[in-house]
């Protein structure tokens, strides 16, 4: 697994050997679904859902669609 952050990153593709900025896609943590709890009361419960530092990061090669890596 190569270590990512959240930005799609210039690299060489591990399975199509293809030089490609890769695709990130946002998914929700545990942790986000706790805030999202948390918020519940306040009826904000889905702003952790929009909130780019309460997600990770998977990334994906925009060549084939390989799995690169999560952000952490
Ligand atoms: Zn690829």
């Amino acid at each position: 697994m190569y270590k990512v952050g959240k930005e799609p990153v210039l690299m060489t593709c591990p399975n199509c050997r293809s030089a490609q900025k890769t695709v990130v896609t946002l998914i929700p943590t545990t942790k986000t679904h706790v805030m999202a709890v948390a918020f519940i009361p306040i009826l904000l419960c889905w702003l952790p859902y929009v909130t780019k530092g309460l997600r990770k990061a998977k990334h994906t090669c925009s060549v084939c669609g390989a799995y690169i890596g999560i952000s952490g």
